[in-house]
């Protein structure tokens, strides 16, 4: 029958057993007053040890968790600002579909002194140059 060592309290067990137990640490605090217990600062230290390294290991595990999570919120902003850079998209080629369409209806004189073409060529120049990066 395959046994391990309890991690809360030291305790060898096995797998199916059920046991109360108190932790070691605190198996040591309760002990600490006993200065003649033999062996009690080799197994403080020892513990310590332990849960030095039990508390590297979470907290490595929480790390990259958050990390996880971080990346997650960045992604989720990304497609909030695709979505808004596409409403915008949309919106600037439906203004300048319509100032191309209504400055039609204005003289030759206005259009070349107000440089209709230039502002729709710019408008469309921006657009084209927005739908290649998204
Ligand atoms: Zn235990």
């Amino acid at each position: 029958m395959s046994r391990e060592v309890c991690n809360r309290c030291g305790k060898v067990t096995r797998p199916d057993d059920v046991h109360t137990c108190v932790p070691k640490a605190l198996q040591l605090v309760a002990t600490a007053h006993l200065g003649y217990r033999v062996g009690w600062q080799r197994e403080a230290a020892a513990e310590l040890r332990r849960l030095h390294a039990e508390n590297e290991r979470l907290h490595q595990i929480n790390q990259s968790h958050e990390t996880k999570l971080s990346v997650r919120g960045y992604e989720l902003q990304i497609e909030d600002l695709k979505s808004a850079v596409a409403e915008l998209l949309q919106a600037l080629k439906d203004a300048t579909d319509a100032i191309e369409h209504w400055g039609a209806y204005s003289s030759d004189y206005f259009q070349q002194k107000w440089d209709l073409h230039s502002d729709i060529n710019a408008a469309r120049a921006a657009i084209d140059r927005a739908e290649g990066k998204i």
